[in-house]
């Protein structure tokens, strides 16, 4: 066991602290690596606060790691000493379900393995990012291209592969009209990939505050839903929504501005439930979904996207002190960051 400092939330309830956590000998098909950056992504802040469900405490947070490898178990193949590398969403799967074999991990049968609030198939709790070392099996490890800095690359791995997976799957690209809901931290990196697909990219914010940016990332359009006439003049127009917000939205409205055959795609996971029509649906063969993270091959291939089409997260560094990401998930509560806060752990003291 190596001990290794991180930050905690020891209760739902409670601000961070400072504190050590033990990670695993190195095993032969491991790669153990410094946290260079790790975001700091919405489902922390449901996680830590159990918005969604009865968290495990205490719980170091964070799926957004990048950093650089010092060790590899002796059987290793895809990394050595020095790589850039990067951990999503979760550290293992069952490797044998249909959809693991797909390469589907994220809808692993068995339950994939969380990077944090977890626990490995074992029944050892997991623990995420916001830590100075990581420990983690090779397959489950992604390479993050040169060219993409590891601050503007840790985000990629929940943020981007969230809005990446679904633009893909529906099919975003030349000749098709996408909305993305939300100009947050998923909702950034989703104008920008749906950009380069080649689509028609509109937001839908709540204000016009952060139109300027909406348009330097590349959208066509942007517009305020706080404004009802932007419903009325969008009626029926988009081959695809993608909704990022956190919290439960009047979906009906939001459906009636797909075109014949659309779909509107979940990836914002409010803790209550929604309610929608069916006849929103029906009157134009629109669909209604969700979608989870994405794979690790697909997670690798979205980052070797970006690193072609020069795309990495806005971000804002944070000094690794627990009042300091206190403070932070307060103003990513309050939409009041641009675009994704990272906190630099190469900073955090051994
Ligand atoms: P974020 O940075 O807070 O962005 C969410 C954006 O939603 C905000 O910037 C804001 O954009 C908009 N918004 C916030 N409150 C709103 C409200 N009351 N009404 C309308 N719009 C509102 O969060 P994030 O990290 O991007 O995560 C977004 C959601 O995705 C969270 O629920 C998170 O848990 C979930 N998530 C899901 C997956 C998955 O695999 N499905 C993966 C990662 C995250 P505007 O100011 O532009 O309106
Ligand atoms: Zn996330
Ligand atoms: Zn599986």
């Amino acid at each position: 066991m190596t001990t290794t400092a991180a930050l905690a939330v020891p209760t739902a309830s409670a601000g961070f602290e400072r504190t050590t956590i033990e990670r695993r000998e190195v095993g032969p098909h491991d790669v153990l690596f410094d946290v260079a950056f790790c975001g700091i992504c919405h489902s922390d802040i449901h996680q830590a606060r159990n918005e969604w469900a009865e968290g495990i405490f205490p719980m170091v947070p964070g799926h957004e790691v990048a950093g650089t490898v010092t060790a590899v178990g002796d059987q290793v193949t895809k990394f050595a000493v020095g790589d850039r590398v990067g951990v999503g969403c979760f550290v293992d799967s069952c490797r044998e379900c249909d959809n693991c074999l797909a390469g589907e991990e994220q809808y692993c049968l068995k339950g994939e393995v969380a990077t944090y609030n977890g626990r490995h198939y074992d029944g050892t709790e997991t623990y995420g990012g916001y830590s100075k070392q990581l420990v983690v099996h090779e397959d489950y490890t992604l390479r993050i291209p040169e060219g993409i800095s590891l601050e503007e690359a840790a985000p990629l791995l929940c943020a981007g592969i969230t809005t990446y997976s679904p633009l893909r799957h529906w099919g975003a690209g030349p000749g098709k009209t996408v909305a993305v809901v939300g100009m947050g931290g998923l909702g950034h990196l989703g104008v920008k990939i749906a950009v380069s697909m080649g689509a028609e990219v509109t937001v839908l914010s709540q204000s016009l505050k952060k139109e300027e940016d909406g348009r330097r990332l590349g959208a066509s359009h942007y517009y305020a839903t706080e404004d009802r006439q932007t419903f009325r003049d969008l009626r029926s127009s988009f081959d695809l929504i993608l909704n990022t917000v956190a919290a439960n939205l009047p979906l009906d409205r939001y459906l009636s501005l797909l075109r014949l055959d659309g779909a509107m795609v979940n990836v914002g996971i409010p803790s209550d439930p929604d309610t929608f029509r069916v006849m929103a649906l029906a009157g134009m063969r629109r669909s209604l979904s969700g979608s989870k993270i994405g794979g690790i091959r697909e997670t690798q291939e979205m980052l070797d996207f970006c690193a072609e089409h020069g795309i990495g997260a806005e971000v804002e560094v944070l000094a690794p002190e627990p009042r300091v990401v206190d403070e932070a998930y307060e103003r990513v509560v309050a939409s009041d960051v641009r675009y994704r806060f990272v906190i630099d752990l190469g900073a955090l003291e051994a």
